[in-house]
């Protein structure tokens, strides 16, 4: 993109923008070859209930390992999958893998726990979005109450009528709609009331600010009381420490997900370690729990 740099000087490329440029392309057209041969994997994290801390949901996380470039986190990939639409086939594939992967763990004895599946804005305007998500429940045999999507708070507060109506039906089949990162994308607190949503997530931001700024904790504070009173569940997501665990479990926020409980995890490892070695349940030690 040309920019003048103020004195009039016409700047239309700078070598730094070149390697940004480039690395984009690059991207880009081995995200192409990934999705072609879904080369990707889900890990998942544990959302838990704070007062016993069983779990309530795993959040799938797309991982993508390049043979080259090695692990690239999404924060690189998702947004060029997104300005790209080839989030959408991606979208497919990790919507129905992560019921797929519920349903094998419901049958294997992991009764309860949940899936939960980020979706993003452009997956919302391209896809018919209740006969999408049907038809992976269908597909998978999960059942619709077995399932929750995350939906960015800026994504959701600028969604369509069309779009939230499609929400709404899925909601009355029985899933679960969150907003996520919720206190990121400046809509007012009021805005919660007319969203089709059941579950809060907030920012790992708020989390991580609370004990030493004191506007953060009463922010932090007030999205949880409201929420409370709107009927609404709330997670507190990015606990690392036991203090925030505990900071979040007074203020009667239910549930928590963050390094502390569990760091995202292969499939494998969650089927040894939650269903082989039939924990249901997690410590607060202060140190994750799953890792040795
Ligand atoms: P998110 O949906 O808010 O997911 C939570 C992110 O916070 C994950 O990063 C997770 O690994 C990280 N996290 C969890 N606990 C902690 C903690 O205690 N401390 C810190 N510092 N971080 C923690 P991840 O996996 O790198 O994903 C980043 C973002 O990329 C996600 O944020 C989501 O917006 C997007 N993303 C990841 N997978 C998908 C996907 O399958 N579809 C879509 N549309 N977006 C995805
Ligand atoms: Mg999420
Ligand atoms: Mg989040
Ligand atoms: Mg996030």
């Amino acid at each position: 993109r040309a920019k003048t740099d103020g004195r009039g000087i016409f700047r239309v490329y700078s070598p730094e923008m070149g390697n940004k440029i480039r690395r984009y392309h690059y991207l880009l057209e081995e995200l192409r070859l990934a999705i072609a041969s879904q080369n990707f994997q889900l890990s998942f994290q544990p959302i838990v209930h704070v007062e016993d801390c069983s779990i309530d949901y795993f959040e799938a996380l797309t991982r993508w390992h390049h043979p080259i470039e090695g692990l690239i986190p999404p924060s690189e990939f998702i947004p060029i999958a997104e300005e790209s639409n080839l989030i959408l086939e991606l979208g497919d594939w990790i919507l129905l893998e992560s019921c797929r992967q519920m349903s094998a763990w419901h049958n294997a004895g992991m009764k309860k726990v949940k899936i939960s599946v980020n979706v993003s804005g452009i997956q919302l305007k391209h896809r018919p979005i209740y006969d999408w998500v049907l038809n992976a429940l269908e597909k998978s045999g999960l059942p619709a109450s077995s399932l929750m999507i995350e939906i960015t708070e800026s994504t959701l507060i600028t969604a369509s009528d069309e779009i939230i109506a499609q929400l709404e039906r899925c909601r009355s089949a029985g899933v679960t709609i969150a907003i996520d990162d919720f206190g990121t994308g400046f809509s007012s607190l009021s805005t919660l009331a007319d969203l089709p949503i059941d579950v809060i997530k907030i920012d790992k931001l708020f989390i991580s600010q609370a004990k030493d700024n004191p506007k953060y904790y009463k922010i932090l504070n007030s999205i949880s009381e409201l929420g409370a009173q709107l009927g609404l569940k709330i997670v507190a997501e990015g606990v690392e420490q036991l203090d925030q665990f505990e900071l979040v479990k007074d203020m009667g926020i239910c549930c928590v997900q963050g390094y502390l409980v569990s760091r995202p995890e292969t499939s494998r490892n969650v089927g040894d370690k939650v269903l082989k070695g039939n924990v249901n349940h997690i410590a607060t030690t202060g140190t994750s729990v799953w890792l040795p």
